[in-house]
């Protein structure tokens, strides 16, 4: 066999870094993923979902594993003042010209993985079965993994026994976070378009008002978590915006609200959307529509839910690898994350996990003056900046230890 030149990943990390690419708009990404895959003599398929990458290392019998890493960046300002922050900028889908900011580590995510498969090719005596590795676009829009489904990559591949990812996040270097059971929340986009009459500002006699409903509607919808959820139960019902009318005297004739949505599973997520059609369409016959309102789901996120088994294994095979205690429980999530497609749609078992990028020193003496939320910047702040190392190091065999625990 050669002797296979190493990636430098520290590099490969600042090329990341210093050149993000918004949602579906990450073609250099992509290219510089597959100059590494075919440095690597691996085969590859590109474009997947727009802007994916898919590869797999077919090693003998056994389990496949699907890793997954996603590689978009933010409409974010970097503020971290660090010698290779980024100055790139993007179109954002609305034409807008916006600064962009590998504020959410994905960049880490990239390089963790290409370290990852680099070092499952040089032990593969010691493991067989198959590893498909999954460099997927646009999880900030919610939107990647369902447009690399779409686009086949289920089909194109061999099928996943489990699906494993990681996530960078505010904790100690060298900590893994990871819990059994819903570890992100599920969330909704909804828009609600009230139907009113419009009319005169001095005659709302002859008006069905939408900017009264709209009102009456936002406050009632305040009771579903306060009145109805199980106090026991997580829910968030948040009206993010509320658009009506455009002058005093006109009463308009319609106003929309968009809503976000958060629960921890899909019995919940099916009982607050009732609950929440109830009350906007009773309002609306409260305030005498003629016209049922109109709602519509922007967007759809599934729970992040790990499998129990599996994720018992993995804590156990983490804390053998890298030190008992290695693994804390952070706690769910109220983010979301649309990784669970790949393995929803495919019946398995899904452990995602989430790993440190804090100085730990740094991290230490913020927790002794209780100033955490304050003084560690947390994902999508335009101050995220990672720790080269051990975060690169840990991510890298954090994947190698899972991967390998789930082959044969
Ligand atoms: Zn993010
Ligand atoms: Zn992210």
């Amino acid at each position: 066999m050669t002797e296979r030149h190493p990636i430098d990943l520290e590099a490969l990390y600042i090329d990341l870094h210093r050149h993000p690419e918004l949602s579906f708009q990450e073609t250099r990404t992509a290219g510089v993923i597959t100059r590494e895959l075919a440095a690597l003599g691996l085969e590859f398929e590109e474009g997947i979902g727009k802007t994916g990458v898919a590869t797999t290392i077919r090693n003998g019998n056994g389990p496949v594993v699907w890793l997954r890493a996603d590689m978009d960046a933010l409409p974010v300002e970097e503020d971290t003042g660090l010698a290779y922050a980024s100055t790139a900028r993007g179109t954002d889908p609305a034409g807008t010209d916006v600064p962009v900011m590998h504020a959410c580590g994905h960049d880490m995510h990239v390089t963790a993985l290409l370290g990852a498969l680099e070092k499952l090719l040089a032990t593969r005596e010691e493991w067989s079965g198959t590893v498909v590795a999954v460099f997927q676009p646009a999880e900030e829009y919610g939107a990647g993994s369902q447009a690399m489904i779409a686009d086949g990559v289920l089909d194109r591949f061999p099928k996943p026994d489990v699906v494993l990812g990681q996530h960078l996040t505010p904790l100690p270097a060298g900590v893994i976070g990871v819990r059994p059971g819903t570890q992100m929340a599920a969330s909704d986009g909804l828009s609600v378009r009230l139907l009113g009459r419009g009319g005169h500002g001095s005659r709302p006699h002859a008006t069905i008002d939408p900017v009264v409903m709209a009102a009456a509607t936002v406050m009632r919808l305040q009771t579903v978590v306060s009145r109805e959820v199980d106090p026991r139960e997580m829910a968030v019902v948040t009206v993010g915006s509320i658009h009506a009318g455009l002058k005093n005297n006109i009463i308009p004739a319609e106003a929309k609200l968009e809503l976000s949505l958060r629960y921890p599973n899909d019995d919940a997520r099916a009982d607050v959307m009732a609950r929440v059609e109830r009350i906007v369409r009773a309002e609306a016959a409260a305030s005498g529509a003629e016209e049922e309102p109109v709602i519509s789901i922007d967007h759809t996120l599934p729970p992040t839910i790990n499998d129990h088994d599996a994720t018992a294994r993995l804590t156990a095979a983490f804390d053998n690898a890298f030190g008992a205690g290695t693994v804390i429980d952070p706690g769910m999530f109220t983010g979301s994350e649309d990784v669970s497609w790949f393995a929803r749609e495919s019946g398995v078992p899904l452990v995602f996990w989430f790993w440190g990028g804090v100085d730990p020193q740094t991290y230490a003496d913020a927790e002794a003056a209780g100033r955490i939320a304050q003084d560690i910047p947390t994902n999508h702040s335009p101050l995220f900046a990672p720790v080269l190392h051990p975060t690169i190091e840990r991510g890298v065999d954090a994947l190698v230890v899972a991967a390998t625990e789930f082959l044969d």
